[in-house]
């Protein structure tokens, strides 16, 4: 397995490098829209703690982020009443990981609607905006 890459994307936009749809952030995490969502609401948990992924965290890091991952499955559910959620988390390419800082996806699943592919069409920001608010509100 690879060396953690500083320069990876999401490292970016961590050290607020590239913009996102921020919902939350504290000294753990940093929680945004994900840009090419697959369902709505779809959204992104990373710990700031550098790793891959799932494979080379830190396990005191992992403890820390997990309940953070709750934490926006309950709000995201809540915000957008969907009624379930699926948490997904991939390590390495092989495993269909695109990204290379460890990062949770968070997918309020509605019931009757597809779950659209992965990495597939760009979402419209200013609907990812007002997502992004939703779930900001239902966090508190
Ligand atoms: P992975 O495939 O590594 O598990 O997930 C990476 C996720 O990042 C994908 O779901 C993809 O849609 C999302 N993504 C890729 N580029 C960007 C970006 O520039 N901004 C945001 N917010 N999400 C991105």
């Amino acid at each position: 397995m690879s060396e953690y890459d500083p320069s990876n994307l999401f490292a970016k936009i961590l050290n607020d490098e590239i913009p996102c749809h921020k919902i939350f952030d504290d000294d753990n995490v940093l929680v945004f829209m994900d840009i090419m969502p697959q369902t709505r609401g779809h959204c992104l948990v990373l710990p700031r703690a550098p790793s891959r992924n799932l494979l080379d965290a830190d396990p005191a890091a992992l403890a820390t982020v997990i309940p953070y991952v709750q934490r926006v499955a309950v709000a995201a559910k809540k915000a957008l009443n969907a009624d379930g959620v699926r948490i997904m988390q991939f390590n390495e390419s092989a495993a269909g990981q695109t990204v290379f800082h460890l990062h949770f996806h968070v997918m309020p699943i509605f019931e009757g609607v597809p779950v659209k592919p992965h990495s597939g069409a760009q979402a419209d920001p200013a609907e990812l905006a007002v997502l992004a608010k939703m779930i900001a509100a239902a966090m508190h």
